[in-house]
């Protein structure tokens, strides 16, 4: 099975992905936990090409090719051997931050973000994608209470940007509904993985 979590910056989605990975262990799964962009040793590399704060300043079209060209490889190395081998995969992000930042952020057309998606990995979609929601001040507050703020490249960018992100994952959580959960991510962090794992019983 193959769970992604997706949703803006501070909604919860590491600390979430923890406490999945805990409790489906607890149930007896074998789980990777991984994440995007990231989790194999060239698309990290990819990562940091993206988040540098001292980079160039990626435009949206080379943005999304190096978000296709990473995922691609943490596919083929890491998540398809995964599932290929019985595991459970939890991804902290996937295809649909693409879409939502490259996509509803960036201004590139949805059909093109799925092609890339299609040449880079073939189309591969989680069994189920968890949409974190939480308000614009409560994603603030949690980013300024992290040590490392909101440093990176694509985190530091406008207010402005990042509520088109929020309307984009809105959007494709409404028209995706059938392979989307949406989880209030309001609250502890033990009461929205509460949620969460209500949102994900139909894959125990
Ligand atoms: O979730 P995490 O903070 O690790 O994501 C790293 C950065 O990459 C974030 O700023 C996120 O907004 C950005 N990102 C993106 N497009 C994606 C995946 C992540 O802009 N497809």
């Amino acid at each position: 099975r193959f769970i992604a979590l997706e949703g803006g910056e501070g909604a919860g989605k590491s600390t979430q992905a923890r406490m999945l990975v805990q409790a489906l262990e607890a149930r007896g799964k074998q789980v990777v936990l991984t994440r995007e962009p990231g989790g194999t040793s060239g698309a990290e590399a990819i990562r940091s090409l993206l988040l540098d704060p001292s980079g160039p300043g990626w435009l949206p079209r080379a943005e999304a090719l190096l978000f296709a060209a990473a995922r691609s490889d943490h596919v083929e190395r890491l998540i398809r051997p995964a599932l290929a081998a019985g595991q459970w995969v939890v991804c902290d992000r996937f295809l649909d931050s693409s879409r939502a930042y490259q996509g509803g952020g960036g201004g590139l057309d949805d059909a093109d973000l799925l092609s890339l998606h299609s040449i880079g990995s073939e189309n591969l979609l989680p069994d189920l994608t968890v949409l974190i929601t939480v308000s614009p001040e409560t994603a603030t507050r949690r980013l300024d209470e992290r040590d490392e703020g909101n440093s990176d490249a694509i985190g530091a960018r406008s207010a402005e940007y990042h509520g088109k992100v929020a309307a984009a994952f809105e959007h494709l959580a409404q028209r995706d509904a059938a392979r989307f959960a949406k989880v209030e991510g309001e609250g502890p962090p033990e009461v929205v993985h509460a949620r969460l794992m209500r949102a994900i019983e139909p894959l125990l």
